[in-house]
This record gives C-alpha cells, structure tokens and sequence, in this order.
C-alpha cells in the first residue's frame, strides 16, 4: 500500500484556489487543532495522517514560489523541485503555541517528504525542464535527457549490504521497523532509528554505497517527444523518479516543456500564422507569391484585387496536431506594401493611372484587428 496521499491541498484546508495568505493560515491553524493527535487518542493514526496531511498542505500554500509551482503542475510542481515539498519545518515555530514542544513531531513528519513511517515509500518524483525550437517542437525529436538522482546501488541492490553477507533482523526494533514510546496521554510511533524502517540491519556493510543501498548518479534517460508539443506540455515518464524506499516504488519523472518562439510563425494549438508582404502592383494584378513553410517553401497563389489584410488558408500546412491527430493548417495575412521612393517615370506611370481609377474617399468600415478577422472568415 502506498502511503503517499495526492490530495488535493486546497481541499485539504477546505479553502478556495484564491484564498489569501490569512485566510490559509487560519484554515491551517483551525485543521491542526482538530486533527492534533493529542486530541485523538481513540483514533490516533487517523488523526496523525489528517495532520500531517494539513501540516504539508500548509507548507506549500503558505509559500508563494511553492504554491505557484502547484498551482501550475500540482503535486508533481512541489514534489522534489531541488528539495521536496516535506514539511517547512518553521511552521514548528510559527504555531508554537499548538506543537508545543510535543515529543516526536518531526518522527510523525520525517525528514523529508512527510509521507510517514510506511515501510515501503514511494520514490520522489523529479522534474526536467527541456527547451525546444519551435521546429523540434514541430516535428517532434528522440533525445537522451541526463538526469543526477540517487539510484539503488548495483552492488547491493539496495541492501545496503556487503554482497554475499546477509542482513540481520534488526534488534532495536525487533524487525518491526518502529518504535513505540508512551508519552502522557498518546503513544508515539516513530521509525526505527537503528534501521531507518527496514526491520533489518546489515552486518557487513557494502562499500560502494557504504550501506546507504544508494549512490548518486546521473541517470541517462532516452525520451520521445511527440510532434506538435507546446510550451508547458508536461511529459510524464513513469518510473524515473528516484527509487523507493524499502522495496517501495519508484517515483515518476517529469518532463516540462519549453518551446521558443519562432522570428516568422506564430502559433495557436496546432495552426500556423504569418504575414507576407505583397507589391501594390501584385495585389492590383494578382500574383504567385513564395510563402515559406516550417519545413518546405509552399507557392500561394493570390487573386486580382487582392487588399491588404486578407487572409489564405494553406491546408494541411500547419502543426502535427497532438491531440487529434491530423494537421493543422497555415493561415498567411496579406500585408500590401505601398510603393515608396518612386523615380521620376514611376510616378508618372502612377499618376496616369491615378486619373483612370476612381475611388471615392469615405470613411471605411472599422479595421478589425487580424485575428477577428480571422474568426469572421473561418470561425
Ligand atoms: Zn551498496
Ligand atoms: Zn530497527
């Protein structure tokens, strides 16, 4: 069974995704009181699971850099993002007056991720940030990422022990991997010092890891991106965490995207904009103007009498779509570029054919902006 909970904090407060700093904190104060063990004592490991729960909920909420990484990726944001989300361990002193100097709360939190004295723990889940161009984004790439994490040792698998000694049960804790202490009122659990949980002890111990079972490493991890990805896309590979405790699963890692703009195309979902300028006299006459693709130069063939701020729809020209499947399309903004610096014979060519046009000057409808246009048209 694993211990870890993925409640959600906000719901563990009971407080809204909006709540201010002080209302957080007074949620905190109010489900710390309630859930505190020393008030429980027929429900005791509930009420220490609900607190702790609220102790890491607080953690994260009450800081703003974690609460924003949570708030965006949720409990992978905070989970092992240079640290792990543990417990602040400030809050002891913040909420003096509800810890008190009881005996063995950092037992019931533990050093680090707070997910209690289970002997089996799930490993952290780590988090990589990739930047990509705009076209690897595109067609999408297989690379090898290089990740440092802690890796059970090869040697010992684990154990901590010296290959081809056995371990031993652990005399402290009698092979249960805690202890019990009588405090006042309440017992306390706590993890066994002895053997950190395990119930065994080693006698010998292995001199790759010298016994800690694992070694920092940097772990060579083949990745496929999928064409059509988009910034903030977030790419789980399951298993890739750090390993478990006790024989608990591994973590998972977590692969965040980033993609860079491009100097040309812009994007939205899987479509592709840009704007071409056109010559007065190409608009005028219509003409076959070099549109380039993300890949491949596209020909794109514009009418007579084509105006400034039309819009052509090249199918099938844009992104993988991620999601559907398919392609997006290439839409190309026609800009008409008003002939500026004439020579003496252009303007005359231009004011006699200036005296065969007539257009009346009134006021024209209300430009709308590229993108509304857009909408009328394709929407
Ligand atoms: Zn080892
Ligand atoms: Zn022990």
């Amino acid at each position: 069974m694993s211990a870890r909970s993925q409640r959600d904090y906000y719901d563990v407060l009971s407080v809204s995704r909006t709540a201010t700093p002080e209302e957080i904190k007074s949620a905190y104060r109010k489900a710390a009181l309630k859930w505190h063990p020393d008030r429980n004592p027929s429900q005791k490991e509930a009420a220490e699971t609900r607190f702790r729960e609220a102790t890491e909920a607080y953690s994260v909420l009450s800081d703003q850099q974690k609460r924003a990484a949570y708030d965006r990726y949720g409990h992978a944001g905070v989970s092992r993002v240079g640290g792990d989300a543990g417990i602040n361990h400030s809050i002891f002193e913040e909420f003096q007056d509800i810890f008190g100097d009881f005996f063995g709360f950092e037992e019931i939190f533990g050093r680090g991720a707070g997910h209690g004295r289970s002997r089996t723990q799930r490993g952290a889940d780590l988090r990589y940030d990739m930047r990509l161009t705009f076209e690897e984004a595109a067609m999408g790439l297989t690379t090898k990422i290089r990740i440092p994490r802690q890796d059970l040792c090869d040697s010992c698998h684990g154990t901590g022990a010296k290959p081809g000694t056995g371990s031993t049960t652990c005399e402290t804790c009698k092979g249960r991997g805690q202890l019990h202490y009588q405090q006042g009122f309440f017992s306390i659990t706590r993890t066994c010092p002895a053997c950190q949980g395990a119930g065994q002890t080693v006698r010998d111990k292995c001199p790759e890891c010298r016994g800690h079972g694992r070694v920092e490493r940097t772990a060579t991890i083949d990745v496929r991106i999928p064409p059509g990805v988009e910034s903030q896309t977030r790419m789980r590979v399951a298993g890739e965490g750090e390993p478990g405790a006790n024989g608990g699963p591994p973590g998972d890692l977590y692969i965040v995207l980033e993609v860079k703009d491009h100097p040309f195309f812009e994007r939205r979902g899987a479509d592709l904009y840009c704007t071409i300028p056109v010559s007065f006299t190409q608009a005028a006459l219509g003409a076959e103007i070099p549109v380039p693709g993300l890949f491949l130069e596209e020909r794109l063939a514009i009418p007579e009498g084509t105006q400034t701020g039309s819009i052509f729809r090249l199918k099938g020209r844009g992104l993988p779509d991620l999601h559907g499947g398919g392609k997006g399309d290439l839409y190309v903004n026609i800009r008409v570029l008003t002939p500026a610096k004439l020579t003496r014979e252009q303007r005359r060519l231009l004011q006699q054919l200036g005296e065969t046009l007539q257009v009346e000057n009134r006021p024209a409808e209300r430009n709308s902006s590229f993108f509304e246009k857009m909408k009328d048209i394709f929407g």
